[in-house]
């Protein structure tokens, strides 16, 4: 079981920020200084930031939207498997990276680099991220659906679907880290897909308001703007 947001000076179980783009907290204990995402996961972070953004575009003009979103921190997700194969030149046993991320790799047996897709296709490496991805949100689900037992006390928590990394336990207020149970990534993932459909009821809503139609459409386009250029491929569902 994990050990939640535990403080490393006084051992205090302490909630993180509300919002988890403050970067740094103070335990409620001993009041020493915690990096924020150290506990909820860069990711987590990254994603926050891209999220707000998301929900903030409706009122923003198309060069704040744009601006903004180039200011963010693109949401690294990396697939951290390993393809297992043997060199093609000298016959070591070697280990492929199979993050999107990687182009290359060296042998370790002749020293020699070479091209991931000698070994395994991009289009391959795709399929496989997307499948990891899937698992992930599965497991997220699961999560959802069974809730969460306390670190501390093992008593049993709701845990909401909306991304949150941290849930309080209702019984002794240990904080729990929904990342110590699931991939961190599908946490960012559900946040973000919190956001897109949260976009997407608002601007169904101000076009039911008789909003002019042509802006929700401009405000739509600037929305998937965003997400090409924060996202790398990305499953929400
Ligand atoms: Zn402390
Ligand atoms: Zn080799
Ligand atoms: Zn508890």
């Amino acid at each position: 079981m994990g050990k939640g947001v535990t403080c490393p000076s006084c051992g205090g179980s302490t909630p993180l920020p509300d919002d988890v783009r403050v970067p740094t907290f103070d335990c409620t204990f001993c009041r020493t200084t915690l990096q924020t995402a150290d506990f909820a996961g860069q990711g987590v972070v990254t994603a926050e930031g891209i999220a707000r953004h998301l929900e903030g575009i409706l009122d923003m003009n198309a060069q704040e939207a744009v601006e903004g979103a180039q200011a963010l921190d693109p949401l690294e997700d990396r697939n951290h498997a390993m393809h297992d194969a043997s060199c093609q030149l000298c016959g070591a046993p070697v280990k492929v990276p199979l993050a999107l991320e990687e182009k290359v790799f060296t042998c370790g047996g002749c020293g020699k680099e070479q091209a991931i897709v000698r070994y395994v296709s991009d289009e391959d490496r795709a399929h496989l991220d997307m499948d990891r991805q899937w698992e992930e949100n599965q497991a997220l689900d699961r999560l959802i659906a069974s809730g969460v037992s306390c670190g501390r006390c093992g008593g049993h928590n709701a845990v909401p679907d909306d991304g949150t990394p941290q849930v309080i336990c209702v019984h002794c207020s240990n904080v729990i880290l929904l990342g110590e149970h699931v991939a961190p990534g599908a946490l960012a993932r559900r946040r973000l897909r919190r956001a897109v459909f949260g976009l997407r009821d608002e601007a169904q809503a101000r076009q039911d308001a008789a909003d002019a139609t042509g802006r929700i459409f401009a405000w739509l386009f600037l929305a998937f703007f965003v997400v090409a250029i924060t996202l790398a491929a990305i499953f929400l569902e």
